[in-house]
């Protein structure tokens, strides 16, 4: 295991949260977006889990509006409770740099800091772990500042004229990207950029933190931002978010696995995670249970992950004689990572002997409580194949599984 990273090697958060939105006309409730629900929780709530739950997430400055921040309305504190102890909340200023400002010199008067500080704008939700290794190993091989950009995809016009419909032109979209937050940067040379810059009459016109970092000769480095990283500036952001972010599709896997009996061995067996008495036992480096294999493998190829023996190899000591409950329970807690669900689990047995039916009903209970499920979403099944082949002649037991997903839709 690599050791953990050192307090000042990491990452800072500066949460800014503190605009009023004016382009973007509130429900009927008059909350704030940075306030309003997207799934289930609010969309600072998105921000927030997102950088706590990432393992070089530093101190948290949460940046609010100055009435917010110093008398909490009360659904807004709800949302907050969580967060207590982990997440300072400070007054913002009347401009985006004054507020960045404000989270920077908070973050200087704190007795333990990072070495690297993010820039990020609340409104920007659906940020990814993934990003956040990308701006820290950025900053980690020597960049002062580091955004992401991403390219510009539609036709651009710039007007040429007050009144647009008299004149525009065409501008080469190849020298344009878009700029998302995070922005991370060295601590101490953003806050001295932000320092420098706080009297100047045009701060209001840096809208970013790395134009600020910039015009105080600082070097920026791009890297690639996400899509999904889209800022909710209007209403209808919100409502496209809302869509995109309900829209699951279903996937379907199939899972096989044979185990052989041995000569040496006696039972009981383990099949569908319950102890079946039988003459003989059953050769694996695992319990061999046949129908939790059969059924990891159905989830793994329904997430497209690979197979049991990727996650749990034979050739290691740790799995010998495991209880296979624990595959499938790993199988099913990756389903709920990728932030899906398990709709229907399928497994047919094959073989003469023992009788599965005495059986069927315990094993879908114990199908249930490892994974969680209803019972009705699992069935058990059990075939003979007639005397024929390998299961027929007794030498060996057979499972097949299916498993149906829900999950979030991707490319
Ligand atoms: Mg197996």
């Amino acid at each position: 295991m690599p050791s953990a990273p050192s307090s000042n090697a990491r990452l800072d958060i500066i949460l800014l949260a503190a605009g009023t939105g004016q382009r973007f006309s509130p429900e009927a409730s008059g909350v704030p977006k940075q306030f309003q629900k997207l799934q289930q929780k609010s969309i600072i709530s998105h921000c927030l889990d997102q950088f706590l739950s990432w393992p070089e997430c530093g101190k948290i400055i949460l940046v609010l509006p100055p009435d917010m921040a110093n008398d909490l309305p009360p659904a807004i504190k709800d949302a907050l409770a969580a967060y207590t102890g982990r997440v300072a909340i400070i007054a913002g200023g009347v401009s985006r740099a004054e507020s960045a400002l404000n989270g920077l010199i908070e973050l200087d008067r704190a007795e333990e800091k990072s070495r690297y500080v993010a820039i990020h704008d609340a409104a920007r939700p659906r940020l990814s772990h993934r990003l956040l290794d990308a701006l820290k190993s950025a900053l980690d091989d020597g960049a002062e500042g580091v955004i992401p950009v991403l390219p510009v995809s539609d036709t651009i016009r710039q007007k040429t004229s007050d009144n647009p419909m008299a004149g525009s032109r065409v501008v080469d979209r190849n020298s344009l990207m878009r700029v998302q937050t995070p922005q991370a940067f060295q601590t101490g040379r953003i806050l001295a950029a932000h320092q420098k810059l706080a009297n100047a009459e045009n701060k209001a016109s840096f809208t970013d933190d790395a134009m600020i970092a910039e015009a105080d000769g600082a070097k920026i480095t791009l890297i690639t931002g996400d899509e999904a990283l889209k800022k909710i500036t209007y209403a209808e952001d919100l409502t496209a978010m809302r869509q995109e972010m309900s829209q699951m599709e279903t996937r379907t896997g199939s899972g096989y696995d044979v185990h052989k009996f041995s000569d040496e061995k006696t039972g009981p067996i383990m099949i569908c995670g319950i102890a079946i008495p039988h003459p003989k036992g059953l050769l694996a480096h695992s319990d061999g249970d046949v129908g939790l294999h059969a059924l990891c493998d159905a989830i793994f190829g329904a997430l497209g992950t690979g197979d049991i023996g990727h996650f749990f190899p034979p050739s290691e000591a740790r799995w010998k004689k495991a209880a296979s409950d624990q595959f499938l329970k790993f199988a099913s807690d990756s389903v709920k990572e990728a932030g899906g669900r398990i709709i229907h689990l399928d497994v047919t047995l094959i073989c003469e002997r023992p009788k599965i039916g005495p059986y069927r009903e315990q094993m879908k209970d114990r199908l249930a409580e490892v994974t969680g499920l209803a019972s009705s979403r699992i069935s058990v099944k059990a075939t003979t194949s007639e005397g024929l082949g390998f299961t027929g002649r007794q030498e060996g037991i057979a499972a097949m599984a299916q498993a149906t997903l829900s999950l979030p839709a991707t490319e």
